[in-house]
């Protein structure tokens, strides 16, 4: 075939194919705006230009037959199709760079190019030294290569194919689509440069091939462009890291040198000279991306470590600063720093806003009181929180000076929390420790911490500043603990018996069951000390029990032997507020064969002011087993007539302190309290017991108000059994082997009338009951 033969040929297919492309592409991309459809507008550009060029030289050898057949006709053909290769290797090097897959930033683009041009130059210098230098090429192929407008489109398609070389190894999977069109590219770039060097040595057989590469690389693009849009995104940080390129720079220059030296001597052409200089930019220009590249990451890594370092010091919820936050700036300001309080502070019934509200609104409340603490203090004053709802300040100030702000604090914080969905009402306890009281920051977080324990055991939604007699509080508080938990087991406790007596006749009724425990070393440890403790560390119900059985026991006994009396006995809230207790005071209760008139459960009134609506709940559920309820210190508390209406209670005990207010003349602050205490029970229909009579005008004074029944000192202290025994039989005497119809004493049904309406069944086998073996079981 002559060269004018297959120009057509070459032209035929290349025209078909930029039809192809220009039809399938065009409409791909047609989407204005997005970077995929720049780069296959850009592929379609590039493919086009090439298969123009190669139109136009067809055109050219058909309409002037006799230029290929000279030297310089064929020069001005090829230098026509490089041009063309030239310019559409550009526009597909664009084009390949828009597409998805590849490295989308700017950086990442000069990145690769920079890559490509390495792979580039080392080929090129191989190739070169290989034809040109050792003098492989002659004549009119050597004259075209080295001329610039020649060897620079064939340098951009060298430098396409590197970079898609680059391109197509770096890419991440699914990567199938893209690899298609890097290869078409590569192939019309290719032969868009094998048709221009084929023209300079007229080979016809070169010429139908470049056609050929051309046709077959731009349907490829065209097949694929499309697909390239599921293409999975480029691995950057591959790019970054990866040295194989400046390797393969290198290993090309090394073969190409060696090449030179042992087929010349040694001597280098300025084309050599030149790829070797654009190999030394591109090495350099990488080296200077790596080195910025690195430092990017080191600056990026030490935004990060900030970053976690301050999240690591921040409390994710309230954004105050947590405990290890808190703990930084104690070590790095308040050692040997201006002077300091720590400040702990702890919410009181937090966890029932949790367990009733969930954690929602209890992370809220947090929230909120983050909020507040925050508004509240002194500049430079740190908030933190340590945890749940224990919060912690670290206030530059003086003792009293910290004090008002802790002042200030209570209040804030017992505003009511979120009026918009159903208020929430919370108070807080705060222990304040001056640093001076501490020669070390665990010791600090300590002596505030104990501070705090103080005021929540004191009473809560308090303030107590730190004394280091509170450590001796403390511990022995951990001792009565510890030894409480045995005591049962190793049977130090013991119940005393307070009577109740009857006014005027004096005449005993009923007992208070009163614990006592001794204990070998710690000696004689009063209720008041260890029952809250019991409370606290969970052994109150244990305990509350033990006491159940031992009173029914007792009381078993004593209406065995015909007393007529009933028990009263206290009972922790906390107990109350377990489903189970109703049922287990009914065991106890069957177990020892007691009627359940017989037992009083006292309840503290201060206590009640916890959760007034389950307690009235299970006080009902109790009443209607037959027990009866006693409202415990009535009127040493704040809200006691509001809970008055709503409890079912049948007993009122009026507490000791009214009493110690009423003056001898009856003019005390007390007494108008008392009158209208007893009123209230006569008017509700209940019973009324003063309690801690101590002095005859008090005793006087209960009789001219009409109170009907009195416990004090002044008419037993709480006593063993058998001196209760005593009373009771001096009193009247003791009634055995009672009828079955029923006899009451007078006394018993003028002070209990609604209860006690009939006589006490002896109990059966009493003697047989073991109240330690029952408990046991229970
Ligand atoms: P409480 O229920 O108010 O018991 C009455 C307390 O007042 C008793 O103190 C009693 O000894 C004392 N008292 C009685 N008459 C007088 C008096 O004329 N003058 C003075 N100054 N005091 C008098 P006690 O025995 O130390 O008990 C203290 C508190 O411990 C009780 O107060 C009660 O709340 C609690 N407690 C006692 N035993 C138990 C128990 O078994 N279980 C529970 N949960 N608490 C108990
Ligand atoms: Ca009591
Ligand atoms: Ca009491």
């Amino acid at each position: 075939m002559t060269t004018h033969g297959a120009s057509a040929v070459a032209a035929v297919l290349c025209f078909s194919v930029a039809a192809l492309v220009m039809f399938r592409l065009f409409r791909a991309a047609w989407r204005p705006g997005s970077a995929v459809g720049r780069g296959h507008v850009l592929l379609a550009g590039g493919v086009v230009v090439t298969t123009l060029t190669a139109l136009a030289v067809a055109i050219v050898v058909q309409t002037r037959p006799e230029l290929p057949h000279s030297e310089t006709g064929r020069l001005v053909l090829a230098t026509i199709a490089a041009c063309g290769t030239g310019l559409g290797a550009g526009a597909l090097l664009r084009g390949v760079l828009h597409l998805p897959g590849v490295a989308q930033s700017g950086r990442g683009r000069f990145r690769q190019l920079l890559d490509g041009s390495q792979l580039a130059t080392g080929t090129s210098f191989c190739i070169w030294t290989f034809t040109v230098t050792s003098g492989r090429l002659e004549g009119a192929l050597l004259k075209a290569v080295t001329t610039p407008y020649f060897s620079v489109p064939l340098a951009a398609t060298a430098l396409l194919v590197g970079i898609l070389v680059v391109a197509g190894t770096r890419t991440a999977r699914p990567r199938a689509g893209l690899l298609l069109v890097f290869a078409g590219a590569g192939m019309v770039a290719l032969g868009g440069a094998s048709l221009a060097l084929c023209l300079v040595t007229a080979s016809a057989t070169g010429l139908v091939a470049g056609g050929a590469a051309i046709a077959a690389g731009g349907g490829l693009v065209a097949y694929c462009g499309p697909l390239t849009e599921r293409v999975g995104p480029p691995d950057e940080a591959k790019y970054r890291s990866s040295i194989v390129h400046s390797v393969g720079c290198i290993i090309g220059f090394v073969v190409g040198a060696g090449n030179l030296f042992l087929t010349g001597d040694g001597w280098m052409d300025p084309g050599s000279v030149g790829i070797g200089v654009a190999a030394g930019f591109a090495l350099v220009g990488r080296q200077r991306m790596a080195i910025q590249d690195e430092r990017r990451a080191a600056r990026f890594f030490a935004e990060q470590e900030n970053k976690y370092r301050k999240m690591a010091h921040t409390d994710a919820l309230t954004q105050l600063a947590n405990r290890r936050g808190l703990m930084q700036v104690l070590t790095e300001q308040a050692v040997g720093g201006p002077p300091c309080v720590l400040a702990a502070l702890d919410l009181d019934g937090f966890k029932n806003i949790n367990d009733m509200r969930g954690h929602d609104i209890g992370d809220r409340v947090l929230v909120e009181v983050g909020r507040r603490l925050s508004a509240n203090l002194r500049r430079g004053d740190v908030p933190a929180r340590l945890g749940g709802d224990e919060f912690a300040v670290l206030m530059w100030a003086r003792p009293d000076e910290a004090e008002q702000v802790a002042q200030r604090l209570l209040g804030a914080l017992s505003e009511p929390y979120m009026p918009d969905t159903g208020t929430v009402f919370l108070s807080a306890s705060i222990g304040l420790a001056g640093c001076g009281t501490a020669n070390d920051i665990p010791t600090l977080l300590r002596n505030a911490d104990v501070a705090l324990r103080v005021a929540k055991h004191r009473g809560k939604g308090r303030i107590e500043q730190y004394d280091p007699a509170y450590d001796r509080l403390l511990r022995r508080r951990i001792t009565l603990e510890h030894e409480l938990r045995g005591a049962i087991a190793r049977d130090e406790l013991r119940l005393a018996f307070q009577p109740v007596v009857a006014l005027p006749s004096v005449r005993p009724i009923g007992v208070e069951a009163l614990l006592r425990w001794t204990h070998p070393e710690l000696g004689t440890v009063s209720p008041g000390e260890f029952i809250p403790v019991a409370e606290e560390a969970g052994l109150i119900g244990p305990l509350g029990l033990w006491v159940l059985h031992q009173a029914c026991h007792q009381l078993a006994q004593w209406l065995s032997d015909g007393h007529d009396v009933w028990i009263s006995v206290n009972v922790s809230v906390r107990d109350l507020h377990s489903p189970a207790y109703v049922k287990l005071v009914a065991d106890v209760l069957r177990a020892h064969q007691v009627p359940p008139q017989r037992l009083v459960i006292e309840v503290t009134e201060q206590e009640v002011a916890v959760d007034l609506d389950e307690l009235a709940r299970r006080l009902t559920e109790l009443r209607a087993t037959g027990v009866r309820v006693a409202l415990d210190d009535f009127g040493a508390g704040y809200s006691s007539l509001g809970q008055l209406h709503r409890l079912p209670v049948d007993i009122l005990k009026i507490d000791r302190n009214l009493l110690v207010e009423s003056a001898p003349d009856g003019r005390g602050s007390g007494t108008p309290f008392i009158d209208v205490v007893v009123r209230l029970g006569h008017r509700l229909g209940l019973t009324v017991v003063a309690e801690g009579v101590e002095e005859v005008h008090q005793r006087r004074l209960l009789e001219e108000m009409d109170c009907p029944l009195a416990q004090g000192n002044l008419f037993g202290r709480p006593m063993p059994a058998e001196h209760v025994e005593a009373m009771l039989a001096a009193s009247a005497p003791p009634v055995r082997a009672l009828p079955a119809s029923p006899v009451s004493s007078p006394s018993t049904l003028l002070a209990l009338p609604p209860v006690i309406d009939r006589v006490p069944q002896p109990a059966h086998k009493v003697g047989q009951v073991d109240s330690a073996h029952e408990m046991r079981n229970a």
